[in-house]
């Protein structure tokens, strides 16, 4: 078996009692690996691409809660919206516009996390200070058309370098992101910092992370 149960039992044993949420990234993963985890125990799981979850979703448990955590382009969100439980790279209203859509469609309401960047790479997704500022200003506007969403707070991720102080700023920058955000929207169960993977995710929960992305510490690499 790939799966590291002894590595998940240590992430649980980190997270619990803090109330932070493991979301078990099983992008590339064969369906027998995201079983093991969840004959242990895992519900939350998190991938990348969208014809990757769609194949993998009908084959497993129905209670498993799926998270998109990579880009989405809008004409790929009816794909999952049938099942998804959490999207966690939403930057843009446009995006958000046609979740909302798409869940109505099908009576749903799925949760979702604004993807803010901060890091130094120029490929990372997500909306600067500006970009985020001017979505919320909007949503708050024409809160009453997205009755299909429910935001439930901010998702970033940490420039990959050794230099801990470079990633802890960073995370504290997307806190603080989250922080600025949440008295503009009185009405959004707005509780979520989506921060932290594998190789940064203790630094996260210092800076108060309330959601970790964890996937080769569980799986093995990829
Ligand atoms: C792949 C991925 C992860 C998990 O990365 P690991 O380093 O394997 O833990 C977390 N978040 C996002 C957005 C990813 O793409």
């Amino acid at each position: 078996m790939a799966v590291s149960e002894s590595n998940y039992r240590n992430i649980q044993q980190q997270l619990d009692g803090n109330n932070i949420t493991l979301v078990a990234v099983s992008k590339t993963k064969p369906v027998a690996d995201i079983e093991a985890l969840y004959a242990l125990g895992q519900r939350d799981f998190g991938e990348n691409y969208v014809q990757e979850l769609t194949e993998k979703q009908p084959q497993l448990p129905a209670d498993i809660r799926w998270h998109f955590i990579g880009h989405l382009q809008s004409n790929k969100v009816k794909y999952i919206a049938p099942f998804v439980y959490m999207i966690h790279g939403v930057d843009s209203l446009k995006l958000l516009q046609e979740i909302n859509k798409q869940a109505a469609k099908h009576q749903r309401v799925i949760d979702c996390l604004l993807q803010v960047h901060v890091a130094k790479e120029e490929t990372k997704f997500g909306m600067d200070a500006g970009e985020l500022n001017s979505l919320l200003q909007t949503f708050a506007q024409q809160e009453s058309a997205f009755a299909h969403i429910r935001l439930r707070g901010i998702m970033g991720m940490a420039s990959f370098t050794d230099d801990t102080a470079v990633v802890r700023n960073e995370f504290a920058t997307i806190r603080s992101l989250f922080q600025q955000s949440k008295p503009r929207l009185p009405n959004q169960p707005f509780d979520t910092i989506s921060m932290g993977m594998s190789g940064d995710y203790t630094l996260a929960i210092e800076e108060g992370s309330t959601l970790v992305r964890i996937g080769s510490l569980l799986f093995g690499s990829r």
